[in-house]
């Protein structure tokens, strides 16, 4: 890495000395990370109170970073980490540090990352993992049937997004 910036130091300095306008506006929506939208999240933190209840602070401004093709995926999941967090409540308000943590929510590679700390059994987990490679198979912009496309920037669409871009793009 340290190579490669020696290596090409020139050229970084040739694009941030170039006016921004070079970039076009339309590939600037195509590279643009989702995020899903407000609305959205404040459904999902609602639904899930105890797992998100001291993370809101944080959450204010970190919005979960996958198009809302995905809300059920992250709903899924926030839903069944929800139960283990009640669950670890019941067994211990003794240790309340013991919690279970929301960490990074992203898109990754063209695949849902649901980045949590803390212990969930073994039904869990497995049913989490099958949610995150389910969203494989899912247009992270509306939801329907897609697939992983792209050669180094991988995304899940379906296609009529794939079309959509496509044109977007021309
Ligand atoms: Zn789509």
């Amino acid at each position: 890495m340290v190579a490669y910036f020696a290596q090409h130091g020139g050229e970084h300095h040739a694009l941030y000395d170039a006016p921004p306008t070079r970039i076009t506006s339309s590939l600037d929506t195509h590279l643009a990370r989702p995020m899903m939208k407000k609305e959205l999240e404040a459904t999902i933190l609602a639904a899930c109170p105890t797992l998100y209840r001291h993370d809101r602070p944080r959450f204010r401004d970190l919005r979960f970073e996958c198009g809302d093709g995905w809300y059920e995926l992250v709903l899924a999941i926030s839903r069944l980490l929800e139960a283990e967090a009640q669950r670890l409540q019941q067994l211990q308000q003794l240790r309340p540090r013991k919690r279970i943590r929301v960490g990074v929510v992203k898109e990754e590679l063209g695949r849902l990352v649901f980045g949590y700390e803390g212990h969930v059994t073994d039904e869990a987990y497995t049913a989490i993992e099958a949610l995150e490679v389910r969203s494989t198979l899912a247009c992270d912009l509306c939801g329907r049937p897609g697939e992983r496309r792209g050669g180094s920037w991988l995304t899940v669409r379906c296609d009529a997004h794939v079309e959509h871009e496509r044109r977007t793009l021309l």
